[in-house]
């Protein structure tokens, strides 16, 4: 699987993370060795077989990098056309079929018309849930996806889990609660 993603240009990214999510060690601090917050060491600490092998980070952040997958959807026409729909369709007054009728979106537009003027632009959406690996219901550990969507297109195709993107796997053991913008900063 790791094979077939890769030779479609799907990246994955381990970045190693603090063990309570002070930090992420990417960027300027990829070789600290403690968090910058707290003063925890950053891996494990070695015992006998392992003094030889490669250090073990605590955490590990699997980020699965949005820009590629955003522009494999204009490698499509059919669905390049489609990312402009937001724009092109009509929609009858008072009516509300796509976030593009709200008012929210009609003011951002207002308030970024250079963003608002290239209609491919892209729009995402994002939410957040925990869910527990392996179904061990009950267990404390817990890791925390972060799925990205598009909403320039049709209602039908924004809602579909094909234009879903996992872009972000947050490791646990808890809900990282206000400390996920540590990750979403990535
Ligand atoms: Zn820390």
């Amino acid at each position: 699987m790791k094979k077939l993603v890769k030779d479609l240009g799907l990246p994955v990214e381990k970045i190693h993370a603090y063990k309570n999510g002070c930090m992420l060690y990417w960027n300027d601090d990829v070789d600290l060795e403690y968090c910058n917050f707290c003063g925890d060491a950053r891996y494990k600490p070695a015992r006998g077989r392992d003094l030889h092998r490669k250090k073990s980070s605590y955490a590990i952040l699997r980020y699965l990098p949005l820009t590629p997958r955003l522009q494999r959807l204009y490698s499509s026409k059919v669905i390049a056309e489609h990312m402009m729909w937001h724009a092109t369709h009509q929609t009858e007054e008072g009516s509300m079929c796509h976030p593009s009728d709200i008012e929210v979106w009609k003011h951002l537009d207002r308030m970024y018309p250079n963003f608002a003027e290239e209609l491919r632009n892209v729009r995402l959406g994002l939410c957040i849930d925990g869910f527990v690996p392996h179904c061990q219901y009950g267990r404390t550990y817990s890791f925390w996806s972060v799925i990205i969507t598009p909403y320039n297109p049709l209602p039908s195709m924004c809602m579909s889990s094909k234009y879903m993107f996992m872009t972000m796997v947050i490791p646990g053991p808890s809900n990282p609660k206000c400390l996920i913008d540590v990750h979403l900063n990535r």
